[in-house]
């Protein structure tokens, strides 16, 4: 089944699901009595937020099958807005319903019947979810502390939303009603223990192992990881992986890599991946992983990788670390015998920030690769390219036909931002232009 085809079923799924309860309640209908439209819209409103929390962990739970047509980071982002989006709905639930009688005491979890109580509960923590969300970066709060907070508010939504509907029991006072709302929060909660539980214990029986760890310069290790006692896995260059380290899969940090090695396998099925110290697991935890401890990797994963997308030739935009993808596409590129031509524009501070450069100049001697270095803060002498990738550098280097090469770009957000509005300003298709956010969160 084509990619476009899957992406369009997954999503016409996402809003079967997200529509599910109210439609029930709909054809259910057991209130007789005429409410109002208003009401009714309040209801609905109520409704299509239950769906909307009850189907964000899917978003965010590695499902392959669904995150492949569109790449994790773009549901990601949906995830975000969607959460956004159902808070907007949860505000409007009661607003459009009861705006009459409504008082600030009906916001308080600690007054009121059942329903009222959990309404007020699932409000006050969906507010505090997504505002701790949103200012995340703003207030320093470390990731995992934060990852672990999202996890737990997000579970206790799920049953207050639950506990809410089912008390305020009109249309969930008939069984179809009550059937799909409890199967909304049940799915959650059943991704939750696959994702927390499951898919853990079969990582922990697929070990891998340190084979080296070296340090590339530019803060940068690139680690070499090989499988122990099964055959590791495929993946397309350009994708990621991700890597838990510490005792057991169960108890460890997993953070997510691009896997920066050839796609064709190596014969021992290793993977590298190259890793920029960035916090307290690069900085601390990576550099002291000495060869032979034991790790687990979860992947592949990801939309971001030439074999998706055929061209006559391709141009890599990389800032920073951004490079990683592009290091596997290129020996990839090379190890297949692929002659299309490729340019790589790589924006750093200055000759110090660059990774694999000697790796990078070897490359373009073996395929067709045309280098370009973009300085921020250049030595004085330096006569390349210098300050940010701008409309004019790109005019210089962007091959033509420009429709029929494919682009890839990936660095730091504010880059990214720019560099695909740039793309698209210069004509190419927005199809044709694929970006990894490694600051997805
Ligand atoms: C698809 C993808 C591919 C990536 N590839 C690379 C790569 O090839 N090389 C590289 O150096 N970095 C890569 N990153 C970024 C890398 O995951 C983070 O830099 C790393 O997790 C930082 O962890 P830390 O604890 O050292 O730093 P922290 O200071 O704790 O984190 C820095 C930031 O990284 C993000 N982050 C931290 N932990 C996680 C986590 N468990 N899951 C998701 N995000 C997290 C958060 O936004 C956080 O604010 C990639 C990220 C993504 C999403």
């Amino acid at each position: 089944m084509g990619l476009l085809f899957r992406g369009i079923v997954w999503f016409g799924l996402y809003v079967a699901f997200a529509l599910a309860p109210l439609t029930v309640a709909m054809l259910a209908d057991p209130i007789v009595a005429d409410r109002g439209f208003a009401l009714e819209l309040g209801v609905a409103f109520g409704f299509i937020a239950y769906a909307l929390i009850s189907a964000e962990f899917a978003l965010v739970s590695r499902l392959r099958a669904a995150s492949e047509p569109f790449g994790t980071d773009s549901l990601m982002q949906f995830h975000r807005y969607m959460g956004i989006a159902a808070l907007v709905f949860v505000c409007a639930h009661p607003l459009a319903a009861v705006p009459e009688r409504l008082e600030l005491a009906d916001f308080n979890p600690l007054q009121g019947g059942l329903a009222a109580r959990a309404g007020a509960i699932a409000f006050w923590l969906l507010l505090l979810l997504v505002a701790a969300s949103l200012l995340r970066g703003r207030l320093r709060f470390a990731y995992e502390g934060w990852q672990l907070m999202h996890r737990l508010l997000a579970v206790l939504i799920a049953l207050a939303m639950l506990g809410h509907v089912l008390a305020v029991d009109r249309y969930t006072s008939v069984l179809p009603v009550r059937v799909v709302t409890v199967v909304c929060v049940a799915g959650f909660l059943l991704l939750l223990l696959d994702y927390r539980g499951l898919r853990l214990l079969v990582l922990a029986r697929r070990p891998w192992e340190i084979a080296w760890n070296r340090d590339e310069g530019g803060d940068t290790r690139t680690l070499s990881v090989r499988p122990v006692g099964h055959r590791g896995f495929e993946f397309a260059p350009g994708q990621f992986a991700w890597i838990a380290t510490g005792r057991s899969p169960l108890t460890s940090e997993q953070h997510p890599m691009s896997i920066s090695s050839s796609a064709e396998r190596l014969p021992d099925n290793s993977l590298e991946f190259s890793i920029k110290a960035f916090g307290d697991w690069s900085r601390e935890t990576i550099p002291a992983l000495l060869p032979g401890t034991r790790v687990w990797i979860d992947g592949p994963f990801g939309a971001f990788t030439l074999d998706r997308a055929p061209g006559q030739g391709f141009v890599l935009i990389a800032g920073g670390i951004g490079v990683t993808p592009f290091r596997s596409m290129l020996l990839t590129m090379r190890d297949r015998g692929d002659r299309r031509p490729v340019i790589l524009l790589y924006a750093a501070r200055d000759w110090s920030r660059v990774v694999f450069r000697t790796e990078l100049e070897a490359l373009a001697r073996e395929i067709d690769l045309r280098l370009v270095w973009v300085f921020e803060e250049p030595e004085p002498d330096w006569q390349g390219e210098r300050g940010y990738i701008n409309a004019a550098m790109l005019e210089r280097y962007l091959p033509a036909p420009r429709d029929h090469h494919q682009y890839f770009v990936c660095g730091p957000i504010a880059m990214m931002d720019e560099i695909e509005e740039l793309l698209a300003r210069a004509g190419i298709p927005r199809g044709h232009i694929h970006s990894e956010r490694f600051n997805v969160v």
